[in-house]
């Protein structure tokens, strides 16, 4: 840690003649940030909300004081109970925000200060590093690129970044409901009837269901049962056919918020076209972008290219911090029909800003993934993702070496979600309402204790007990390239005598 710097008339604001003492200041804050990413630790304390609360809710000030004994007091009430995903010890979910070449980007985005809303006085060279990165992504996910000289406006790139998977796949429904009822820009939503959006049961994320609140559509989610975490297709088909003429998308994961199972994205597609042309066809690959990274898994993606539009959240599988996700549309010409005009603003070719609904200012958060891609190159972002799978195999090995625990899933990426079984369960005759219980103990445990993170949602059961029951299990991810051999089998020992102890 640096001693702390004593400004004696602190700088409010960026002068060339304090120069020096900015420089330290900024010197002491990365420092700041290193400590705590590179702590081991989750946390460093876990006050109550009310004690947090309490300590924080004050009043405006009314005098000032140095930015120095505003970062001590950051320091002593605030970051001790930041959540650090960088902690090896941060099992249960992906995003850990550590690429060095995307802190890099993220940094410089603040410094720099582009507005990704105009090109030509807002984000001159910022609005083409926005548009090659979205055609990087294209790329890798098997849509068509134009060609660089054929890029002559915005309308050629098919796409826009935005700060998050919920925001890029209400955009993609928003785009379904304009495909299905041209003109609902301009005139409101007619006839709410013919806007169903079909998902599959018990493992979609909110968002879609939000979108469609958000977007005047009312609550007409169509849920399909699923075989091992997929759209049953018979099923499918048979909810498509019953539901004729009202769907107007149907959405499909490849990588499913809880165990990250990556949908048979061509048996969906292929139906779905052979049922209704006109039908809006989302991939949701916020997970599932991990796939495109390597050979090793592309072919777990096969089909993706043929869905209408993809979202991808490369703060979730990138190690990018928060916050930076893209939708991708097949047809370039489609983000017309949700397009933004002003008389303000956007009166050139370029202006991202016409492309982006809900979104005014924007700032520059694909700069973090041009510098982590071009960090890295293809083959490096082979290697990282490879890494993650091989973490995850060793888990998979352990958790079914051990007597007390059952997995849940066969991992398409990283998630492996697995339960505690007490040794008193008849497996043959399972008490699921007892192991739920006890699963859920554990886990509220853990929270309580703050050391080790694994996540607890619901999910159906694929068939381990009874089909179709509702499960509570624990869920690990191999995400943290910090994760070693010993905090593998640190987990699971420390699940396995919690569970001892909760039984
Ligand atoms: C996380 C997630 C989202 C939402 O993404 P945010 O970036 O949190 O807004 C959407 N879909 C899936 C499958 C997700 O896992």
């Amino acid at each position: 840690m640096t001693t702390p710097l004593v400004l004696d008339q602190p700088p409010r604001h960026l002068t060339a003649e304090h120069r020096e003492e900015l420089r330290g200041l900024f010197t002491r804050l990365i420092d700041l940030g290193l400590d705590f990413k590179l702590q081991d630790s989750v946390f460093q304390a876990r006050r109550q909300p009310f004690e947090l609360r309490d300590t924080l809710l004050v009043p405006l000030p009314e005098e000032g004081s140095p930015i120095e004994a505003v970062l001590d007091e950051f320091v002593r009430d605030v970051l001790p109970d930041c959540k650090n995903e960088n902690s090896p010890f941060f099992l249960g979910f992906g995003d850990t925000g550590d690429d060095v070449a995307a802190l890099c980007g993220g940094l410089l985005s603040l410094f720099t200060q582009q507005n990704l809303i105009n090109q030509s006085f807002d984000s001159p060279s910022g609005t083409f590093v926005e548009i090659a990165v979205l055609r990087w992504l294209r790329g890798l996910l098997g849509y068509r690129n134009s060609a660089v000289e054929r890029t002559e406006s915005i309308w050629d790139v098919g796409g826009c970044v935005t700060h998050g998977g919920t925001l890029s796949n209400t955009i993609a429904m928003m785009l379904a409901r304009e495909h299905r009822a041209p003109g609902t820009m301009e005139h409101g939503i007619t006839d709410p009837s013919k806007l169903s959006i079909v998902v599959p049961r018990g493992i979609g994320h909110y968002s879609v269901k939000s979108a469609m609140a958000w977007i005047g559509c009312g609550s007409r989610l169509v849920e399909v049962d699923t075989i091992d975490f997929r759209y049953d297709l018979r099923a499918l088909e048979r909810t498509l056919r019953k539901e004729a003429g009202s769907v107007m998308a149907v959405v499909a994961y490849a990588g499913d918020s809880r165990t990250h199972t990556i949908e048979n994205l061509s048996g969906v597609h292929d139906l779905v076209r052979s049922v209704d042309e006109s039908i809006w066809l989302h991939a949701d690959a916020c997970w599932g972008l991990a796939c495109a990274l390597t050979d090793k898994l592309s072919h777990k993606i096969d089909g993706i290219g043929g869905f209408d539009s993809i979202t991808v959240d490369p703060h979730k599988v990138m190690g990018i911090p928060y916050a930076l996700s893209a939708l991708l549309v097949r047809d370039p010409a489609h983000m017309r029909m949700v397009a933004s005009y002003s008389d303000l603003i956007m009166q050139e070719d370029f202006a991202i800003g016409q492309t982006t609904p809900f979104i005014g200012s924007k700032a520059w958060m694909s700069l973090k993934l041009w510098m982590m891609v071009k960090a890295y190159g293809r083959s490096g972002l082979a290697a990282m993702v490879e890494r993650r799978l091989e973490t995850t195999r060793r888990f998979t090995e352990l958790v079914d070496a051990s007597p007390r625990l059952v997995r849940l899933n066969d991992p398409d990426l990283t998630a492996v979600a697995f339960m505690y079984v007490p040794a008193d369960v008849d497996l043959a005759a399972p008490d699921v309402d007892r192991i739920n219980k006890v699963n859920q103990a554990i886990h509220d445990r853990m929270l309580a204790e703050g050391t080790w993170h694994l996540h607890q949602f619901s999910l159906p059961d694929k068939g381990t007990f009874y089909r179709g029951a509702t499960l509570y299990p624990l869920r690990f991810m191999g995400q943290n390239l910090r994760i070693e051999e010993h905090h593998l089998t640190g987990v699971l020992d420390h699940v396995t005598a919690l569970g001892r102890d909760c039984e």
